[in-house]
């Protein structure tokens, strides 16, 4: 029985993890589970899974998830450890009692207790991209020192990580990541002014949290995967390639120096990585729909538009820059995506922002998780201000 802790359980990340765990009661248990401000969905992944240790993300969530608890009917002494905040999430992921960390908290939150759980060498599910945009090189080095393997949940490194089973590294020429093109792939560039987080939130082939639904349609979340995959996988950022795919069956391919092009297929249910990741290095039956060939099918490829996708364009910059222009990248960004949610500022908008702030923010070297988050924090400042900016000028 190995016992995992969830870090962002509330989340579609989370949901998806906690279903593969429930199929599989005999093999997986639940250690922690930890999330931000939905009590209602934790109150009931407890009751169900009872775990040695809930957390959430303030004390006022923890006061509210009490309240909730009381009202679920499990007995007091049965309720499990409770806490808040980012103390408590570290020790929720390294606790001897913790065999696999899933890292599946939106944006740098996650940051500190993935990177503690890599250094103390549990095995990881990595979902939350933004751990390896803002402090790639920190994470790869204590990976290399505690010997943990990261196995990556998101559906293209699943991919890749599977392609790259075929052969040697040193046989690898280049890594293919596929991008479905989001629901503005075929919107004409002048179009995008006038679109609305409505339209925007609507996928057209995976449902997911709104920062990457967000992410998916500017093509930042592809960026951000290249960046993801150069860490990962030890790629330099050129021979990570980005391909327009809009069915997502494909999700990774692998060119061989012979030219053989080896490809990751399967439909899109990310409960298959998920499993992938808990039960390396073995397969096992998932619950995911199955490829039915006796159907006819299309499957198109198509480059990227780097003009209209301007995020994805500056993600290969920021990446070839090194230093810390990518923890900024992605601090911008998630400031300017909510500013988006908020109705602040447009949808084009996003990609200004972000560019602004890389020019204003001076990229360096992080030496530990607290520079970076300082970056982080500098950073976010900067683009709140690049956002207010617009705000005040659009009234
Ligand atoms: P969701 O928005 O659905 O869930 C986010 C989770 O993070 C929730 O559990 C949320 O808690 C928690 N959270 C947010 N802020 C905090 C905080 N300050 N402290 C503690 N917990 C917090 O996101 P997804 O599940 O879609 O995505 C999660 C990660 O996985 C992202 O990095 C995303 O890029 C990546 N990913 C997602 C994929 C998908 O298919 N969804 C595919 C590939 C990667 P609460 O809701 O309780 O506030």
């Amino acid at each position: 029985m190995k016992t995992v802790t969830i870090l962002g359980s509330t989340g579609s990340i989370g949901a998806s993890t906690l279903d593969v765990i429930r199929r599989n009661g005999d093999r997986f248990g639940v250690f922690a589970l930890v999330a931000g401000q939905n009590v209602e969905a934790l109150a009931a992944q407890i009751r169900e899974f009872r775990p040695k240790m809930a957390v959430v993300g303030t004390p006022d969530a923890l006061s509210r998830l009490i309240h909730q608890l009381q009202q679920t009917g499990i007995p007091r002494a049965e309720w499990p450890q409770l806490a808040a905040g980012a103390a408590a999430r570290v020790e929720a992921a390294v606790d001897g009692g913790v065999d696999i960390v899933m890292s599946a908290i939106v944006g740098v939150a996650g940051l500190e207790a993935t990177y503690e759980a890599v250094k103390c060498g549990k095995k990881l599910g990595l979902a939350n991209k933004e751990v390896m945009v803002a402090a790639g090189e920190l994470v790869t080095e204590a990976a290399a020192g505690s010997g943990t393997e990261i196995l990556p949940v998101d559906s293209e490194h699943n991919g890749a990580h599977q392609c790259l089973r075929a052969g040697r590294r040193s046989e690898v020429r280049k890594l293919i990541l596929t991008a479905s093109g989001g629901p503005f792939r075929d919107t004409p560039v002048e179009a995008l002014d006038s679109v609305t987080p409505r339209q925007a939130l609507n996928h057209p082939t995976w449902k997911m949290g709104p920062r990457i639904t967000i992410d998916s349609a500017t093509l930042m979340n592809k960026g951000f995967e290249v960046i993801e995959a150069c860490w990962l996988f030890d790629f330099p950022v050129a021979e990570v390639e980005v391909v327009v795919h809009p069915q997502s069956t494909v999700h990774a391919m692998v060119e061989y120096n012979d030219g053989s092009v080896i490809a990751q297929v399967c439909a899109t249910d990310m409960r298959m990585p998920i499993q992938y990741a808990l039960t390396y290095p073995a397969r096992d039956e998932a619950p995911v729909p199955r490829l039915d060939w006796s159907q006819a099918r299309t499957w198109q490829f198509f480059p990227p538009d780097l003009q209209k996708f301007r995020l994805l364009k500056l993600a290969y910059e920021a990446q070839g820059a090194g230093g810390s222009a990518t923890c900024t990248l992605n601090a911008a960004d998630e400031v300017a995506v909510e500013a988006f949610l908020g109705g602040e500022i447009s949808f084009p908008a996003i990609a200004e922002v972000v560019e602004e702030t890389l020019n204003h923010v001076a990229s360096r070297r992080a030496r530990s998780i607290g520079e970076v988050l300082e970056i982080d924090r500098e950073s976010r400042e900067a683009a709140r201000l690049a956002c207010s900016a617009r705000a005040a000028r659009a009234v």
